[in-house]
């Protein structure tokens, strides 16, 4: 037997956007524990937005595990909040989403390093080079002394804990990075990028690093680009028939709820979503082939493949909850008959 150390984490009540809490409990097992082994745990929901005073026990319900190879025997819980009586907690968006495990997703979360309050590597007074060689880049002037190790450690971490990750780059802005993330259904998907947003800010406590990972962190007055969660789908359906006509109804039916759609895909959206810096204006919705200036880009292999394939919506920001964006985005393919 030994001691282990589970991490429960879950997402608090803050809104819009909900915070990342975790703690540990210790437990015997004589092996790393499967997922039916972890008891329900609670917490004080008064201090996360989640319960009165009066009445602030929430029970959490684990429903994802990765092994932390940070610390010794130590797991990564994923949790659900339940209100005491086994139901839902309403901070909780992960228990009434839609899943279909043949639908597969790729989020790409981009975000900024951020230190003494602004971005990693900006100076402290005005600007860095503007915009050009820091996508990709290598170099100290383009990536800065801290950065790679960071996501690189970052990488590895994940890697570690079973999180599918596809892979990392430097981003458009200065201290501003990217990582992919797919997955085989919407809770599967959502649940590692919510751990790996866990591991990546847990990370950066040791170098003195914030994670932030809001839409437009230097405003949309200045010529910086946002982040966002570029969101990657396929159903079984697409990847296997798919064809011209299905793609036409999906993307009207992608255009017809183009309101419901933005109303999950993350606070603050219209300060990126401007049709500046490879975005469509958030009141619009397009679609175009390799176009990344539209709402939801078609890769030119979709096209040569006969319209099959996966499509990639552009709109979802960096502080956009996954499970709410592949809920709605299933939720708009089952409008679509399928011949
Ligand atoms: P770009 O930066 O050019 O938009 P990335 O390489 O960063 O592209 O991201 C592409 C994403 O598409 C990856 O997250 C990958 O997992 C995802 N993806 C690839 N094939 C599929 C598929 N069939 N279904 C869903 N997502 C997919
Ligand atoms: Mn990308
Ligand atoms: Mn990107
Ligand atoms: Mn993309």
């Amino acid at each position: 037997m030994a001691k282990y150390k589970l991490e429960y984490i879950w997402l608090d009540g803050y809104e819009p956007v909900a915070n990342l809490r975790g703690k540990t409990q210790v437990k015997e097992f004589d092996k790393f524990p499967t997922l039916e082994e972890l008891p329900l745990w609670g917490f004080d929901g008064s201090s996360t937005q989640q319960a009165e005073g009066r009445s602030s026990d929430c029970v959490l319900k684990p429903v994802a595990v990765f092994p932390d190879t940070t610390r010794e025997n130590a797991a990564l819980v994923m949790c659900e909040v339940l209100l005491p009586d086994g139901t839902p907690h309403p901070s909780n968006s992960r228990a009434t989403i839609i899943d279909d495990e043949d639908t597969w997703f790729g989020f790409e979360q981009e975000y900024f390093l951020f230190q003494d309050g602004r971005p990693l590597g900006f100076p402290k007074d005005g600007f860095p080079e503007p915009q050009g060689k820091y996508y990709t880049g290598v170099g100290y002037s383009a990536v800065g002394d801290i950065a790679r190790e960071i996501v690189d450690a970052h990488l590895d971490l994940c890697l570690d804990a079973g999180i599918n990750h596809e892979g990392i780059n430097a981003e458009v802005a200065k201290g501003q990075w990217e990582f992919q993330i797919f997955g085989k259904g919407s809770k599967t998907a959502a649940d590692q990028v919510w751990m790996a947003r866990y591991l990546l800010e847990r990370l950066c406590e040791q170098y003195g690093v914030d994670v932030n990972y809001h839409c437009k962190p230097l405003g949309k007055d200045f010529d910086w680009n946002g982040s966002g969660m570029h969101s990657n789908f396929s159903t079984k359906y697409m990847r296997e028939t798919g064809g011209k006509e299905y793609f036409e109804s999906l993307m009207a039916a992608f255009d017809k709820y183009k309101n419901e759609h933005i109303a999950v895909y993350g606070p603050d959206n219209h300060l990126r979503l401007t049709g500046l810096h490879e975005t469509q204006s958030i009141d619009k919705f397009n679609y175009g082939v390799a176009n990344r200036g539209a709402s939801i880009r078609v890769p030119h292999s979709f096209v040569n493949n006969g319209y099959k394939g996966y499509l990639e919506d552009r709109r979802p920001n960096s502080q956009g909850d996954p499970y709410k964006i592949a809920s709605r985005i299933l939720q708009t393919i089952a409008t679509v008959p399928t011949p």
